[in-house]
This record gives C-alpha cells, sequence and structure tokens, in this order.
C-alpha cells in the first residue's frame, strides 16, 4: 500500500515547462524562441510539401493499411535512410547494419542499450561535449554509463574550444566512447570547420576511440544533405574506415516529422571486416527493440521512406531543406543587424557565425529570466534561443527586448 511513499519527485523537464509557461501567457506578442521547431514566416508549424505529397501518394494506394512492420522497422526507409546519410558512392554497404528507431532520441537509447550489453564497451565512460542537447546524458546515465564532458565552446570569446577538445580527446584513455554532432550542434550552432573535423577524427582514430555520431540536422544546418554529412562521410570512407562506429539519424527536423518519431540507427562495420558479425548486431538490435517496443511506429517510416525513394519528393524535399535553411540563416542576420543597430553592448557576430536551428546567444539565465518576465520572449536558462521562431513580424521586436535586458 505505501510502496511508492519513498518516490522521489524530480523537477519538471526545463523545456517542456518553458513550453507550458508559455502557453498560459496571455501577452500576445509572446514569441517561442524555446522548443527546436521549425516555423514558418507566420510562426505556424510547417508541413512540408514534400510530405503533403507523401502523405497523398500513401493514403491514395488502394493495399494502404495500419499492419505491423517488422522488428527492425520498414526495410525502404532503413536502407534509403542509411543512403541519405553515408552517400551512394564508394561506400559498401554491406558494412552496415541498420534498424528503424522512435526519432532520433529512440536510437540515442538503442545506442545506449546495445554499447552496454558488449563486453568491450560495457563499462566505459561516454565522453559527450560541453554543453550537449540535456537528454545525452539522461539516456547514457539510465543505461549506468559514466557521462563526462570534453570541452566544446568557449564561453568568453563564443566560439569553438578547439584547441581544449582536441588536447583533451589526446589525454583520455585510449578507447573512450565519444559523442559527436554530426552538424549544427545542439545548443551551441557552432560546428567544427572541415579542417578541424579531419583532426578531430585523425586523434579519434590514434586513440582508437568509439564514435557515436549523433545526426538531427542533416540538411537543415545548410541545405545541403551532403555538407552536413561531411564528418560522418570523412569518418566512414577514410578516417575511421577501419573501425566501428555508430550513427543515430532523426528525420525530426528535416522532414519535420516531429512527432511522428521517424529515425534510424546505424552500426557501421570496418572495410573488409567479418560478414557474419552483421547477422549478430542485428539479432541483439532486433531483441532490443522487441522487448522495448515491439516493433517501430509505420506511420512517419512510409512517409519518409517515400520522400526518399521517390525522385520527385526527393527533389521537393531538397527544396524543403533549403526553404528552411534559408529563412533561419535569415533570420540570424536580420537579429544581428537590428542589434548592431540598436548599438546593443557586446560583439553579436556568433549569431551568424552558427547554423542550424538554435543560436547560442551568451545571454546568461538572469537576461533570459527577464527576457520572459519583461518581454514575454521565451529562451531556455542557457541562452539558447531557437531562431526558427523569429519571423519578419517578431525579429525586431525580440531585437529590442534583448538589447534591453543587456543594458
Ligand atoms: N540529438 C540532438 C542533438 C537533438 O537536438 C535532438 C532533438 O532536439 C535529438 C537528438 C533527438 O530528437 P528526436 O528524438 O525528436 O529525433
Amino acid at each position: 500500500s505505501d510502496v511508492f511513499n519513498s518516490v522521489q519527485q524530480l523537477p519538471p523537464d526545463a523545456l517542456f515547462n518553458l513550453k507550458a509557461r508559455l502557453s498560459k501567457d496571455p501577452r500576445p506578442l509572446k514569441v517561442d524562441l524555446g522548443i527546436g521547431a521549425y516555423r514558418d514566416n507566420n510562426g505556424k508549424p510547417w508541413v512540408l510539401p514534400s510530405v503533403v505529397k507523401a502523405e497523398k501518394l500513401i493514403t491514395s494506394d488502394p493495399n494502404y493499411n495500419h499492419e505491423y512492420l517488422g522488428i527492425s522497422g520498414l526495410p525502404q526507409l532503413t536502407k534509403a535512410a542509411a543512403k541519405t546519410i553515408i552517400g551512394h558512392a564508394n561506400f559498401d554497404h554491406d558494412r552496415i547494419i541498420s534498424v528503424q528507431s522512435l526519432s532520433g532520441t529512440g536510437a540515442l537509447h538503442i545506442a545506449s542499450k546495445f554499447l552496454s550489453i558488449i563486453p568491450t564497451t560495457k563499462s566505459k565512460t561516454v565522453y559527450i561535449s560541453d554543453p550537449t542537447w540535456i537528454n545525452h546524458v539522461n539516456i547514457f546515465e539510465n543505461e549506468g554509463f559514466k557521462v563526462e564532458k570534453y570541452p566544446y565552446w568557449d564561453y568568453e570569446n563564443k566560439c569553438l574550444n578547439f584547441d581544449a577538445m582536441l588536447s583533451y580527446f589526446q589525454s583520455i584513455e585510449n578507447g573512450g566512447i565519444i559523442l559527436l554532432h554530426a552538424c549544427a550542434h545542439n545548443p551551441t550552432g557552432m560546428d567544427p570547420t572541415e579542417t578541424q573535423w579531419r583532426q578531430i577524427l585523425d586523434v579519434m582514430h590514434e586513440k582508437d576511440h568509439f564514435v557515436l555520431f549523433d545526426s538531427a540536422y542533416q540538411g537543415f544546418a545548410s541545405g545541403s544533405l551532403e555538407k552536413d554529412a561531411f564528418a560522418i562521410r570523412l569518418a566512414v570512407n577514410e578516417k575511421l574506415r577501419d573501425s566501428c562506429l555508430l550513427i543515430c539519424q532523426s528525420f525530426a527536423k528535416n522532414v519535420g516529422m516531429y512527432g511522428e518519431r521517424v529515425g534510424c540507427f546505424h552500426v557501421v562495420l570496418p572495410e573488409g571486416g567479418n560478414p557474419s558479425v552483421s547477422t549478430s548486431v542485428l539479432s541483439q538490435l532486433n531483441k532490443i527493440t522487441r522487448s522495448e517496443v515491439s516493433n517501430p511506429p509505420a506511420y512517419g517510416a512510409k512517409i519518409v521512406s517515400t520522400i526518399l525513394t521517390n525522385e520527385e519528393l526527393t527533389n521537393q524535399w531538397h527544396k524543403d531543406l533549403i526553404t528552411m535553411s534559408g529563412r533561419i540563416k535569415e533570420m540570424r542576420y536580420k537579429l544581428r543587424d537590428h542589434l548592431v543597430t540598436l548599438k546593443t553592448p557586446g560583439n553579436w557576430d556568433h549569431i551568424v557565425q552558427q547554423c542550424g536551428m538554435f543560436s547560442f546567444t551568451g545571454l546568461n539565465s538572469e537576461m533570459a529570466q527577464r527576457l520572459e518576465k519583461k518581454h514575454a520572449v521565451y529562451i531556455t536558462g542557457n541562452g539558447r534561443a531557437s531562431i526558427a521562431g523569429l519571423n519578419e513580424g517578431n525579429v525586431e521586436y525580440v531585437a529590442k527586448a534583448i538589447d534591453e535586458v543587456v543594458r
């Protein structure tokens, strides 16, 4: 009867709590720069034209149904998703084992479970960037991993703390599990350059570190799927081609399928490795999925696989990615320019140097609170603003609000 009396109450999730405060806020000018979801120029959620077309195609098929998928998910999706992330050229796709996951979070969860059952990785530390997406900590700690932070952001100069990051990777014990954001780093919006990626992956190789790529924003950062997969492709085709690595892939942001939970988890084997490993790995991944969700959700998977396999829809999707990334980029420039015009104290160039959904503005938690209380502009307490929430109608207002809290 009193078995649950000792259950400790946890604080609410910061981001979803912000969303709740925002929805209760009666001020008409309120601006949502909290949650990382794309909004159009009217501040509304955007269903991508490629998605609208794919939905029509799927639901007009006379054989359309809601049957279960197999345990590993929809094969058309997992195959096409692997090609999307790795590319088509010069890669032996037999090296990759792919299963469908509950979006990017589910892929990270499968990664943590999978690593926890492998004797050579189960007692290892997982290294995540400082700062990172908060759920990285939860996911790996839940699975019993020790989680340590590697230097990533130079808080004072608002840029990548590259030298410190590289020497950190060199200084830790060989064989560490390193989580790298493939592109559009969350929350900083600052990615390594191509030259810096080469250096990072060289150290991964020298130190025999085990790399886990989290790819939640492919195509969303630059508008180009290829450019945003640069680090992953460099790793699998060149720098780490004789190593195993993992890729967690989300279609939440780049296809705008947030609530449909479409993603994939990929295990990449070394070039020329033992082909029988694939069968064993797949059997373990299937056991994880079967015991937790039985089989992954079908609807979003059908939409994304249709987009990735129908040439006309793929082309439309490429345009949609440019629409989203282009509008966000434009808003970065508008916000920076307004702050410069207002002579807001400080340098704001980092806003245009960053990419993807977010800007790590450099505002502290008091400023973030004041933005919310006085101006109804919602950003997270660490100063992260979702640039997708800006539009022609509110960007000047937001700049003025930032100006007021900074002075
Ligand atoms: N990884 C990073 C870095 C993210 O920012 C997110 C979402 O915000 C995810 C993974 C997972 O998102 P989802 O589970 O919605 O695909």
